[in-house]
């Protein structure tokens, strides 16, 4: 594999892309950048973006092009990233896509691949419906899928689980319209570039990974 990569996780709200972005983590050891992962640590922390982000965020609409780029243009030249990252949740508009092949070309960097999860929308919603996080470490569950030995409570610490107020199945409606009209553009937009690989997100999560590293080792060095 590429030693020094750069990878997006592209696909609507339960795609796998969280799930999958842990095994490679995992693995590999590469750093996820999750900008809703940034957004929800600000929120807790309380400042300023967070502020702003949640009421947003609540409504499952996307927060502006300008934030989202202000975070991950912070973190995506910092130490952390030397030895390359993978996107998990941006970019999700053209303009922001645009904006960071611009930032990236300018310190003569570039994107290596684009992975794309499809899966079907009533899977989506099955999927979203069931899942439930440790808040305190982000550790992901499914109560139907990959349920926790404990009903309710995180293997690790015990502690309780709980359920993102935007994956309530009111908000998750008005997210995947959202993902339709603004971020399904960029499948195209990648297509043209001949960096996207396109993956069924359907099968195991085992099966999934496989052909993610598989797609990875492909990558030219
Ligand atoms: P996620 O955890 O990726 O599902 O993101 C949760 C929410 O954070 C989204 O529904 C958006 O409101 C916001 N968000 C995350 N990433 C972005 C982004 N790249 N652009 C705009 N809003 C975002």
């Amino acid at each position: 594999m590429k030693k020094h990569i750069q990878i997006i996780l592209l696909g609507p709200p339960g795609c796998g892309k969280g799930t999958q972005a842990q095994k490679l983590i995992s693995e590999f050891g590469f750093v996820q950048l999750s900008t809703g992962d940034m957004l929800r640590a600000a929120i807790r922390m309380g400042t300023e973006i967070g502020i702003q982000a949640k009421a947003i965020i609540d409504k499952g609409e996307l927060v502006s092009d300008e934030i989202v780029i202000g975070i991950v243009r912070e973190r995506i030249f910092s130490k952390e990233c030397e030895r390359g990252y993978m996107l998990d949740g941006f970019p999700r508009t053209l303009v922001q896509a645009k904006k960071l092949n611009q930032i990236l070309s300018d310190r003569n960097q570039k994107i290596d691949v684009v992975i794309r999860l499809s899966v079907p929308d009533e899977m989506l919603i099955r999927r979203i419906a069931g899942r439930r996080f440790h808040a305190k470490s982000g550790r992901s569950y499914n109560i139907e899928f990959s349920p926790p030995k404990i009903e309710g409570k995180d293997d690790i610490t015990g502690d309780n689980l709980v359920q993102r107020e935007d994956d309530k199945e009111e908000i998750v409606e008005s997210r995947l319209k959202t993902y339709y009209e603004l971020t399904e553009p960029l499948v195209g937009y990648y297509r043209e570039k001949g960096i996207l690989k396109e993956i069924d997100g359907t099968g195991s999560p085992g099966n999934i990974y496989s052909e993610i590293k598989h797609t990875l080792n492909e990558v030219p060095v």
